[in-house]
């Protein structure tokens, strides 16, 4: 298997300029500089082919400019770019009314949109306390929800994320997320989800927060930053529980687990459970800003002028965001399930050969393989999922870390076979190579 040579000249030039005018803050975890994409497969500035195993970062649902996406953004370009959200058009109302009808909740759904999933979550936390008239929050460990200043106060991840920036807003507990690989506090209940439930109702709504002012609890159905953490089977019905006993809403944090990405509209529905707001953005329109909220129209009850935006309901956005939705509904979600399969059935075989894998874990196309000093402690091999993403990027493959020492897989759902195949077998070279250097 041959590397590349990467970056190249071009890239290399681009670099530089990028350092010299863009703000640094953003992270890069190594120097892949885009000249185009199509399908699953993208080319950088200097001619060197790509597999991209994480579809930017899980947004290209429908692969890089899917023919129909791209149509259908310029037929709406002919027609319209913008209109104030003062005023009403059809797209905006069609692509709502595609999105309500898939809400995952058995009741008639009102969607507000927005341009990012920072401020969906924002648009979530203000819903729920003007909703509920109450002002206090819990979220999770390891929880990513943006970085906005609301958002970022649910942000549990990394101190780099909030060092700096406080005060943020106030009233927001975190809990443990339910982490059944390396579970934090001790079980008293047999499934390590109900054990984290129990402790929100013990210890959270005992010593903190009065349940009857407790306005929501914010959580994704799968950590995506956290580290494509599935929680156990009991939590999220035990959740909806808690939340039913104390009037306290419900919200998920679809942004990264829904819109097929786990073989099912939203990932919460692998556990039979209705949220009353879920936030999604990411791969909602294959790659345009576009991001929002769906929630039970009997808590979306504010009133004219509460909530609103300039680019509301954007016409390119929504137009991309109906198209993606039609694809996945028909040609798809299937092959995310399908891919999904035997993804985590070849990773499983690839995990027996390299005992640096302590955990092959996900749904649908959303997996992580979670490397590990010894299987034993589970102490994280970060320096060696590091490394591993390099080499994977030299032979020719994109992933990206979650966690603290993770890849994750989040490719296109319309992702082929041989592509999946080619991408693992880079991969497991790439894992090969990076043992044997010596990396833990
Ligand atoms: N919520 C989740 C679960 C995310 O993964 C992200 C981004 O990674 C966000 C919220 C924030 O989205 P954005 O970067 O569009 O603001």
């Amino acid at each position: 298997m041959k590397k590349l040579t990467v970056p190249g000249k071009k890239g290399r030039k681009l670099i530089e300029r990028d350092r010299a005018v863009i703000s640094q803050s953003y992270p890069r975890p190594y120097d892949f500089v885009m000249d185009h994409g199509l399908g699953s497969e993208v080319w950088d500035v200097d001619g060197n082919r790509f597999l991209d195993l994480c579809a930017g970062i899980g947004v290209c649902q429908t692969g890089h400019n899917h023919p129909k996406v791209v149509e259908a953004i310029k037929h709406q370009l002919d027609r319209f770019i913008h209109i104030s959200s003062d005023f009403f058009h059809p797209i905006w109302i069609e692509f709502s009314e595609r999105l309500a009808s898939i809400a995952p909740f058995d009741e008639p759904a009102k969607v507000f949109l927005a341009n990012s999933g920072t401020e969906a979550v924002e648009a979530a936390i203000k819903l729920a306390r003007h909703h509920t008239g109450r002002n206090q929050f819990i979220g999770f460990y390891g929880g990513f929800h943006g970085r906005t200043l609301g958002s970022l106060s649910f942000t549990a991840r990394k101190p780099v994320y909030r060092d700096g920036f406080f005060p943020m807003m106030s009233g927001v507990a975190h809990v443990p997320f339910p982490d059944p690989y390396r579970p934090v506090l001790n079980l008293t209940h047999e499934d390590y989800g109900e054990t984290i439930v129990e402790f929100i109702e013990s210890v959270i709504l005992k010593n903190l927060i009065p349940p009857d002012n407790c306005a929501a609890i914010l959580v994704e159905p799968i950590q995506g930053e956290g580290g494509y953490i599935v929680p156990p089977d009991g939590f999220f019905p035990a959740l909806r529980r808690l939340c039913d006993k104390y009037g306290i809403l419900l919200i998920a944090d679809e942004i990264q687990s829904g819109v097929g990405r786990t073989g099912k509209w939203w990932a919460i529905e692998h556990w039979n459970t209705e949220p009353d707001i879920v936030c999604t953005a990411k791969g909602i329109a294959s790659g345009l800003p576009l991001g929002g909220i769906v929630s039970r129209a009997s808590v979306m009850d504010w009133p004219e002028g509460a909530h609103a935006n300039t680019f509301g309901g954007n016409p390119i956005a929504c137009t991309a965001g109906l198209a993606t939705l039609e694809l996945i509904e028909s040609e798809m979600m299937q092959n995310a399930k399908e891919m999904g399969e035997y993804t985590l059935d070849a990773l499983a075989e690839i995990q027996v050969r390299h005992p640096s894998i302590g955990q092959v874990r996900g749904k649908g196309l959303m997996i992580g393989i979670d490397f590990v000093k010894d299987h034993d402690t589970r102490k994280p091999a970060s320096d060696l999922r590091d490394r591993i993403a390099e080499l994977a990027f030299e032979y020719g493959v994109l992933t990206l870390g979650c966690g603290d020492s993770a890849i994750r897989l989040s490719p296109p759902l319309n992702i082929t076979k041989s592509l999946m195949d080619e991408g693992l077998e880079i991969l497991e070279t790439a894992i090969s190579e990076a043992e044997a250097e010596g990396f833990d």
